[in-house]
């Protein structure tokens, strides 16, 4: 796979891209980040990228030229051949459609993802409607530029790229994991978690020592019990979802133990004991 970022800092991608599973994939030839600079897209004395806005206002706006040339010296599909080839032009914009884990799964098939990072108030919108297929945002606040927006797209496409995660059941057991899938070890091995996530929040997670500043880990994850391991790892995966993310509960199919959990965890939440 392979993503080239157009930008006018690409010294901001040395850090996020050199280290962990991103460095590894990218050793292991598994992915190539190509970084370009904006500026050596302009043809004029002082490598102007942006302009005033057309109707006034404040700000700055990143002009379509430079971007035109960038794009067109990366030798991609034209527009139309793109989804064919699996090759695909990204916007970044807090305008954009949500950056999600389905989002990042269908990035994660493609074999190359170019990304424009917007700077100042934006990129004249006929980048957009002539150059890109997508126009994506990261989340509901405005960053000031694109960069690293397109890192977090990255990191969270790559490691779903297979081979880059040591374990490759941990992108099915995570947060906004996989449907409901069965666990093969339910038997005989160590459980990994109920099901796969199906959607919800991750369950939490406690390691050594078991008893921290006063504070001891659950009674069920000491006993080695599997079962009771599992329904208490899909208890707490329903408890941090209805708490912190309540919204992906109306999306995601909930068997009628998820409900009962899930009524009696609103009752205590509106009961609270002495
Ligand atoms: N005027 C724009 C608005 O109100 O939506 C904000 C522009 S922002 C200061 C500059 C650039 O940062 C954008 O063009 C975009 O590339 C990037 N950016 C800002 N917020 C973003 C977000 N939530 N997701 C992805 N990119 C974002």
């Amino acid at each position: 796979m392979r993503f080239d970022i157009i930008t006018i800092f690409p010294g901001l991608f040395a850090g996020p891209l050199d280290y962990g599973i991103l460095k590894r994939a990218r050793t292991a030839g598994l992915v190539d980040v190509h970084t370009h600079d904006l500026r050596n897209f302009t043809h004029d004395r002082h490598r102007t990228v942006d302009d005033r806005p057309f109707g006034g206002g404040e700000g700055m706006v990143l002009k379509p030229e430079p971007i035109y040339d960038a794009i067109a010296s990366l030798n991609i599909a034209s527009k139309s051949e793109r989804l064919p080839q699996k090759e695909t032009v990204i916007l970044l914009s807090a305008q954009g459609r949500p950056f999600t884990q389905p989002l990042a799964q269908e990035l994660a098939e493609t074999e190359r993802v170019v990304i424009i990072c917007g700077r100042y108030e934006g990129v004249d919108e006929r980048v957009n409607e002539l150059l890109c297929d997508r126009e994506i945002s990261i989340g509901d606040y405005v960053l000031s530029g694109g960069e690293l927006a397109a890192a977090v797209i990255v990191d969270a496409v790559v490691r779903l790229l297979p081979g880059a995660l040591g374990n490759p059941d941990s992108s099915r057991f995570e947060s906004f994991g996989a449907d409901d899938v069965p666990d093969e070890s339910a038997e005989d091995g160590p459980p990994r978690s109920t099901y796969g996530s199906g959607g919800l929040l991750d369950y939490p997670h406690f390691t050594r020592p078991a008893e921290f500043r006063g504070t001891s880990i659950p009674e069920a994850l000491l006993g080695g019990n599997h079962e009771v391991i599992r329904q208490w790892r899909r208890r707490m995966a329903l408890k941090k979802t209805l708490e912190n993310r309540p919204d992906l509960l109306d999306r995601i199919a909930l068997s009628d133990e998820d409900r009962e959990i899930l009524d009696e965890l609103r009752f205590l939440r509106e009961n609270p004991g002495p």
